[in-house]
């Protein structure tokens, strides 16, 4: 029972293994939209492992393809080129905006963004990066040295040469904007850091499109356009990590598009693979043709992984899962707004698409983190299971997989509502 995998975690992983819940379900099987713990519940997922499961749990489709290819060819290395890395490669192409071209995979998150960023050193020859408060990017030694948001700065000893800018958090505008009169004050701040506090060798700028475990924070509209603007003048390249965004998450394929930017480099990972691990950087001709010195990733895009990857792609287009997201996130969001309008301890509902967060506050903003788990324990015991994340780790977090119904989604507001009754502040 759940107990007993407590124990034995509790002995066997080393502690820095973080759950949520005081007492988290045992889960041990997963439907599309749905996961089933130990004892038979069924939780409706508003979270998919963060942002991981976006074609669904066990998606059949995906899964044929998969075993198909693992009964066939599991692995050989790229020194042995196999076919599914390079259709991949050129499906990534096409899917990624404008010249975005050249991939290069490996497995995880972390290994995509530190890659990216040894690309911009190799093609700058500079060695110092720019990076947001609130930004999370890896857990390697320079992806945790780049991560701004304090929880998972885990390693005492940073890599140095990188400079941190302020974040796009309209509702803590540092700056004290508001929407309408707002003068982008957080992009003059790069420029602020580029000049003042860089040498002037910086390699890169890295970013992520919606910042995910900062608290789904989502810039303006204009943001990375101002921000592309300023990185162009000082020839810096721009590093967009999409590892949360990407994959129709967010009603585009990658949340940048919403921007209307190409960055230089962009990285993704999670749900690319649907729960296989695979992960990539993707870069345009001009940078990728530079890095010539031979360098692998021995499980990177194997042949597995890459036929997940296929499948998902192909998934993702045969389901018009880009619309769905738009239409489902606009009825989830519109549901959301409705509560903020009835409970004070809602303070801003953001996001876009199926990447939706709703911050929880006090008076004068205070951070209601205590009243966060209390909610995120109140609907795991109703069967249903969302995120949470934030400075303060009070912001509620909606990323279901994108195959999700308008029944689950109207359940999940029904179910809020219920717990925000009953949570007192
Ligand atoms: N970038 C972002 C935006 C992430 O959310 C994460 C993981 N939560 C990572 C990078 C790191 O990915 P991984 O855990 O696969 O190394």
């Amino acid at each position: 029972g759940p107990e007993k995998i407590i124990d034995k975690k509790k002995e066997y992983l080393i502690p820095c293994s973080y759950h949520f819940y005081s007492n988290p379900p045992q889960i041990v099987k997963g439907d599309m939209q749905y996961l089933f713990d130990s004892s038979g519940k069924r939780y409706i997922d508003f979270f998919s492992g963060v942002s991981v499961m976006n074609c669904g749990h066990c998606n059949p489709e995906i899964l044929e393809k998969t075993i198909e290819q693992m009964k066939t060819l599991q692995h050989t290395t790229t020194i042995f080129l196999t076919e599914p890395i390079v259709s991949l490669a050129e499906k990534l192409a096409e899917a990624t905006p404008g010249s975005l071209k050249r991939s290069f995979f490996c497995g995880t998150g972390s290994e995509a963004n530190e890659g990216a960023m040894l690309l911009a050193k190799l093609y700058t020859g500079n060695n110092e990066f720019i990076a947001l408060n609130l930004g999370l990017h890896g857990r390697t030694h320079l992806t945790i040295s780049v991560t701004g948001i304090g929880m998972w700065r885990t390693d005492p000893f940073p890599a140095g040469g990188v400079h941190f800018a302020p974040n796009p958090y309209c509702y803590r505008c540092p700056y004290k904007s508001v929407n309408d009169e707002c003068g982008m004050e957080c992009v003059q701040a790069v420029e602020n850091v580029i000049k003042n506090h860089t040498s002037g060798r910086v390699a890169a700028m890295i970013a992520e499109t919606i910042q995910g475990n900062g608290g789904i924070i989502t810039p303006p509209k204009n943001y990375f356009k101002e921000l592309k603007n300023v990185l162009d003048k000082w020839e810096i390249p721009l590093i967009i990590d999409e590892v949360q965004t990407g994959f129709a998450r967010t009603g585009k394929m990658f949340a940048i598009e919403h921007y209307e930017v190409e960055p230089d480099i962009m990285t993704v990972a999670k749900a690319l693979g649907n729960g296989v691990p695979i992960a990539a950087y993707i870069t345009n001709d001009k940078i990728g043709k530079t890095f010539t010195k031979p360098s692998a990733s021995t499980l990177g895009g194997n042949p597995v992984s890459a036929a997940a990857g296929i499948a998902v792609l192909e998934y993702i287009e045969r389901h018009n899962l880009i619309k769905r997201a738009e239409t489902l996130g606009k009825r989830l969001k519109d549901g959301l707004l409705k509560l903020k309008d009835k409970y004070s301890i809602i303070g801003d509902v953001r996001g876009i698409g199926l990447m939706l967060g709703a911050e929880l506050v006090k008076e004068n903003k205070e951070p209601a983190t205590r009243e966060t788990d209390i909610i995120l324990e109140a609907l795991k015991d109703r069967g249903i299971i969302i995120g949470k994340n934030g400075e303060y780790r009070n912001v509620l977090a909606f990323q279901p997989p994108l195959v999700i119904s308008e029944e689950d989604i109207d359940s999940l507001i029904i179910e809020l509502d219920n717990v925000l009754e009953n949570v007192t502040i």
